[in-house]
């Protein structure tokens, strides 16, 4: 049974929070933002540019009838990139874009129609703390149970219109994300408005791309906390299930054991993170930043159809792996969700109850904010041990495509670059929160991400 979802936002300091609309306020709440990251507006526009370049030239490398850049290296990555740039190919049309929209639209009325618990997220600089439904996982349970519905009665076809249309259907979220990040930026200019305290900066195209509200919402429906979870992972699935029933059309009945691997291993990986939801509410994504084209185009764009690549290249190229070859890679994907799971937990638990057994027996430091730093256990080995074994699992998720062609591996290489520049971030942030106590904590944890290595 749904419990009813909280009337106001919970005020911890009423006072602070009562006046959060008079200039003085906010404009103490709400500081300029002194620093820039991805080297400020030029960067930001260029990470903008460079994100549909690539995605878009691995869409139309991986059409139905081609190769999925299979044997043909990197160049035609070049070649598709200036032709994309000249507007040679006709990319949005209004079906792709009704799909699209329709799809969020679903998602929305899940949101609002399973019933889920709610639960307070962390306390806001302001004063208050808001409050989240968690329907996630029944969310994601019900759109693949329709979609197998959908499959036994209507059949295929509605799947592989999906699956040969991918192309235009990316185009579809580019452009409504752009959309939708340009009315979270005209919005964050309401009275009231708590910023992010890094999207702050003056400058329309960074603080666009970067994210200047930290919170938007409409009423209960918390907009962050809804993208960050939904239209991407749920949305990453299902387009894995098209590639699953364009395979099976394809070979004339037959679904590979590489295809099995890759969709065991990430159906895996997104409902652990589903029945965890309430986790996300303690991350950097929902706590620091704010929501903008950044975020949008990530959950949006990039986790849907980008993750999902492997599964589209098996489609277009089945392999089978055979038993040897199998067992090698679940190997591999089990050290690195062990690594990945129980570095999490250790971390989650601890802070939660210290005196869990799982962790009483774990080193700490002390400091002056009052929150205690691991220094034994996981970690104790690196300061981002966790993101090891997400790496190792994304290799894990590519292998079973072979090494034909470089458009799987772009999940592993996009992400090593992406937790490279998320622990530096962190690093950063954890700098100004602990002071001191952090560089001892550097001290005693030298290394960031891969012990002896990194
Ligand atoms: P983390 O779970 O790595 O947490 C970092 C925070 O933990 C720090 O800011 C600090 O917060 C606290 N902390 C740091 N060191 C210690 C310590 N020694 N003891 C106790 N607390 C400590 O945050 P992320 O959100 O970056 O990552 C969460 C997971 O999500 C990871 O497993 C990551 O791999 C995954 N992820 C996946 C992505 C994807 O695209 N697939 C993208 C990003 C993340 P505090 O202020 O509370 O002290």
């Amino acid at each position: 049974m749904a419990v009813a979802p909280p009337t106001s936002t919970v005020k911890a300091h009423s006072s602070q929070a009562d006046d959060a609309t008079s200039p003085s306020t906010h404009a103490a709440l709400n500081p300029p933002t002194r620093t820039r990251e991805f080297l400020g507006a030029p960067g930001a526009a260029a990470v903008f540019v460079l994100c549909h370049l690539v995605l878009l030239s691995f869409y139309i490398a991986c059409a139905p009838s081609t190769t999925c850049g299979q044997g043909e290296g990197v160049t035609w990555l070049l070649t598709t990139s200036v032709k994309l740039l000249a507007g040679t190919y006709t990319l949005y049309n209004p079906t792709s874009l009704t799909l699209y929209a329709l799809w969020l639209l679903w998602l929305v009325a899940l949101f609002h129609i399973v019933p889920g618990r709610w639960v307070n997220g962390t306390r806001l600089r302001n004063g208050t703390t808001l409050s989240y439904k968690i329907n996630a996982l029944p969310s994601l349970i019900i759109t693949l149970a329709t979609c197998v519905a959908v499959l036994a009665t209507v059949g295929r076809a509605p799947f592989l219109y999906l699956h040969d249309h991918m192309l235009y259907l990316v185009a579809a979220a580019f452009l409504l994300s752009a959309i939708a990040s340009a009315a979270l930026y005209l919005a964050s200019f309401r009275p009231g408005v708590l910023l992010a305290l890094g999207g702050n900066t003056g400058n329309p195209v960074y603080d666009y791309f970067i994210g200047r509200e930290l919170n938007p919402r409409v009423g209960q429906f918390d907009i962050k906390c809804f993208t960050e979870l939904r239209p991407g992972l749920i949305g990453w699935l299902v387009v894995n299930f098209c590639s699953a029933v364009a395979q099976y059309d394809r070979t004339g009945g037959t679904i590979t054991d590489s295809m099995v691997l890759v969709q065991l291993f990430q159906a895996w990986y997104v409902f652990d993170s589903l029945a965890n939801e309430p986790a996300v509410l303690t991350t950097m994504d929902i706590v620091t930043d704010g929501l903008g084209w950044m975020l949008t185009f990530g959950n949006l764009v990039w986790v849907p159809f980008s993750f999902s690549l492997q599964a589209r290249y098996l489609a277009l190229h089945p392999l089978q792996l055979g038993v040897m070859r199998c067992l090698g890679i679940l190997a591999l994907q089990a050290i690195g969700y062990w690594i990945f799971r129980s570095a999490n937990l250790e971390k989650d638990r601890f802070r939660k109850n210290p005196s869990d057994p799982a962790v009483q027996h774990l080193a700490y430091i002390s400091t002056k904010t009052g929150s205690r730093l691991l220094v034994s256990g996981w970690w104790g080995r690196a300061r981002h041990i966790n993101y090891l074994g997400d790496w190792i699992m994304s290799v894990a998720w590519c292998l079973p495509c072979g090494f034909g062609s470089v458009i799987p591996y772009l999940y592993p290489i996009y992400f090593i670059v992406l937790l490279i520049h998320r622990e530096r971030r962190d690093e950063h942030k954890c700098h100004l929160k602990y002071g001191a106590d952090w560089r001892r904590y550097r001290r005693i944890v030298p290394w960031r991400i891969v012990p002896y290595i990194y």
